[in-house]
């Protein structure tokens, strides 16, 4: 806030105090927005605005579901559908992304129990939830998750907890312990955008991850790009070196898919495969493509 107010002024000055009187003498254009966003975010999560869509993940080799991603969205009452790139930035300054993160969380249990009830659930079928590193530090999560495991253990084993690579960065310390105790719960780990930060081997060797999620850009350029040919090709070495998952993100195209295949990638997520979609086609798609 003090930067803000700093900002304030240097606007004040630089455009007169007019150009102000709109918003608050002392508020930017900037913080006024950040401002009406995050109260329209805490009235989202109040009125049940937020929802889930789950983007599946297939065996490249079968064509079986492996799994799904759940991503949020935000039923606008006058923007419509916002997608999480126009409302997480903001989320993320204001600590809202702690309570959208446990929302989102509890929906996918919730579906997981849902569905394993309805014995839909194939063999290591898995729902993925994406955390903000935020959260790393938070007890309340820890209590929370251990809550639900048990609640429902085999639940619990079936959630894949996904951290961005970024996020596991810049915590290294604390983010082992945190990820070794969510491990005793049961539930599995995933490095999300790996390959993108400046240290990603350095995860590899301090953390007890499960899964590497291997990003977009690297998919983008397979079947034309050596350099991105090659670096997924090492990734999925180290990857099974270690014992890890792979899981390419992004695919769109038949192209993509072949090359990942040539590459032994076991795992795949993208346009090609399916758009992020609803818990009833997801339920659909289970039903025709599980293992039989
Ligand atoms: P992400 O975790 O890397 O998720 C993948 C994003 O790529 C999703 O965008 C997905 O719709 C999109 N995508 C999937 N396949 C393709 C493809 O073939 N091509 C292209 N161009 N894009 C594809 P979305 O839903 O807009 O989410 C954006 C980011 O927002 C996610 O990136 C994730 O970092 C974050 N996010 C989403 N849901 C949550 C959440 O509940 N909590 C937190 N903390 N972050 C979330
Ligand atoms: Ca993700
Ligand atoms: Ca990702
Ligand atoms: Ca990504």
């Amino acid at each position: 806030l003090i930067r803000n107010a700093d900002t304030a002024m240097y606007h004040a000055k630089r455009f007169g105090r007019d150009h102000h009187r709109l918003y608050h003498d002392s508020m930017t254009f900037e913080a006024h927005n950040l401002m009406s966003k995050s109260s329209g975010l805490k009235k989202a999560l109040r009125n049940q605005e937020l929802f889930v869509q789950y983007q599946p993940q297939y065996d490249s080799f079968t064509g079986e579901i492996y799994g799904a991603e759940a991503l949020v969205r935000w039923n606008h009452p006058e923007k419509g559908v916002l997608l999480p790139g126009e409302f997480l930035d903001v989320a993320e300054q204001t600590g809202a992304i702690v309570d959208i993160d446990n929302y989102v969380f509890d929906i996918v249990f919730n579906d997981l129990i849902s569905l394993h009830s309805q014995n839909l659930v194939p063999s290591n079928f898995s729902l993925s939830v994406n955390f903000s590193g935020r959260k790393l530090l938070s007890e309340n999560l820890l209590d929370h998750l251990k809550k639900c495991h048990d609640q429902a253990p085999e639940v619990a084993s079936s959630i894949i907890l996904e951290l961005t690579e970024r996020d596991m960065l810049t915590k290294l310390d604390q983010c082992e312990g945190f990820i070794n105790q969510i491990k005793q719960f049961g539930f599995k780990v995933a490095v999300d955008d790996f390959g993108t930060g400046y240290s990603s081997l350095a995860i590899l060797k301090h953390l007890p991850v499960d899964i590497l999620k291997l990003d977009r850009s690297f998919i983008s350029g397979l079947g034309f790009n050596t350099a991105d040919y090659v670096i997924v090709d090492s990734i999925l070495t180290i990857a099974r070196g270690l014992q890890l998952s792979a899981i390419a993100e992004g695919v769109e195209t038949s192209q993509q898919l072949e090359v990942l295949k040539t590459l032994g990638c076991e795992i795949a997520q993208g346009y090609y495969l399916s758009y992020p979609i609803s818990l009833n086609e997801l339920k659909t798609i289970i039903a025709e493509k599980s293992p039989s």
